[in-house]
Order: C-alpha cells, then structure tokens, then sequence
C-alpha cells in the first residue's frame, strides 16, 4: 500500500512539475515517459533514464542523512556487482541461457539510476574508474570473487548465483530503506526491489527448466514464497 500511494504521488507531482513549466502540447509528457521501471515480456527489469529523469526531477532534494550518503555508495557498487557478475557469467553460458546477458543489461541501469542519485547530491561515484570485477568496498570484492568462481562450475551453479544476488540486494535494500526517508531515493530502491523481484523469479524458472528446485539461500522461506509464488511484477 506505501509503495503504491508513493508510486501514486510521484506520478502526481510528476504531472503538476510538468504542467507548471510547460506549455499546452497536447502530448501528456507524464504518459509519454512511463514508468520509472520498464519490465519485458521476460521479466527482465531495466530503468527507461528519460521516465526515471522525470521523476526524480519532480521531487524535492532533501537533506542527505550519514545513512543514506553510505547507502547511495554501497548500492552503487552492489548494483555494479550484479552487472559484473552477470557480465561475466554470460560469457561463459550465453550458448545455454539468455538470462545472464539480459539481466546484466538491466543491472546496468540499475547501477545508473543510483548513479544518478549521487549525481544529484553531488557526491562522488565509488565506482567512476573502476573497471569490470573491481570494487572498493572490500566485502562486495570478496563477494564477486567467490560468486565468480561459483559461477564456472556449472550452469545450475551459474544460475543459483544469479539467484543468491538478488536476495541479497533484496536484503541489503530493505535494510537500507529502514534508515531512508528521502523520496528520490525511495523512489529508485522501491524499483531496484521490483527489479530483483523479478529477476529472482527469472533465475528461479531457469532453474526450474534445467529441473532444479530453488531453496533460498539468504532470504527467509516465507520473504521468498511470497515473491516465488507471485507473477512477474509489470509496469
Ligand atoms: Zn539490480
Ligand atoms: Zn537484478
């Protein structure tokens, strides 16, 4: 219900911001730009940057807590993670499965709507020269260095680290969004949350075709239950 009466406001201010500078074109800009989070027939969810541009300039920035200035860097390079990850797991199983390739695609604007993020309060980007596989918080680098190895194994391996990704940004972002009350922040973890939503239930349904049956990894059974048993989230 929260996520929706913000989704709600949003597109509301959206409309007045819009209206007030600008002309009588009988285009409506709001419906022209869509959603922040477009999501294809396969799930796959990647941020439209003009609709999500729209949106965030339509909000107030705010006062920047010390938790949302260190969550803004940490979910940059978790973002940059998943890419880098998926990146290189694409290279290795694209003959398989299209999943890698796809979703690390959509990670990519994932990384850039929090990119965007930081631009707007004018800090710095953790990531800005880091190259693919790199990272400066030492506890993402471990991570990508143990999913990485994980990932060569084995398709099945391949796709349960897709997996474990995506529960753990799920994790990460509902911890960070307790200390978040910034809109323009909210606005982009809520859809990075739908994002790995869906891409969970994508590696999952992957899994499922090479007859593997998904147990969570980092989630509870029940968080994950009742994203497993829902459809693809669209729009
Ligand atoms: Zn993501
Ligand atoms: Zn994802």
């Amino acid at each position: 219900m929260k996520t929706k009466l913000t989704k709600l406001a949003v597109a509301l201010l959206a409309a007045l911001v819009v209206s007030a500078c600008g002309g009588s074109d009988n285009v409506s800009p709001v419906a022209s730009a869509g959603p922040a989070l477009v999501v294809d027939a396969s799930g796959y969810s990647s941020f439209d940057s003009t609709a999500l541009g729209l949106s965030l300039a339509a909000l107030p920035l705010e006062a920047l807590s010390v938790a949302e200035k260190d969550s803004l860097a940490f979910m940059r390079e978790e973002e940059k993670l998943a890419h880098d990850v998926y990146a290189l797991l694409d290279v290795r199983w694209s003959t398989s499965v299209r999943a890698f390739g796809s979703i690390a695609n959509s990670e990519a604007t994932h990384a850039e709507a929090v990119r965007q993020l930081l631009l707007r309060y004018s800090l710095i980007d953790p990531a800005a020269t880091l190259a693919a596989g790199l990272f400066q918080n030492t506890i993402l680098q471990g991570l990508y260095t143990q999913l990485a190895a994980a990932g060569a194994i084995s398709l099945i391996d391949a796709l349960k680290v897709g997996a474990a990704i995506e529960e753990i940004d799920m994790i990460d972002i509902n911890k960070a969004l307790l200390g978040i009350d910034n809109q323009d922040i909210v606005l982009v973890y809520q859809n990075l949350l739908k994002g790995s939503r869906n891409h969970l239930r994508s590696f999952v349904s992957n899994l499922a075709l090479q007859g593997v049956t998904y147990v969570p990894q980092y989630m509870s059974v029940a968080d994950y239950q009742l994203i497993i048993t829902t459809p693809m989230e669209r729009g």
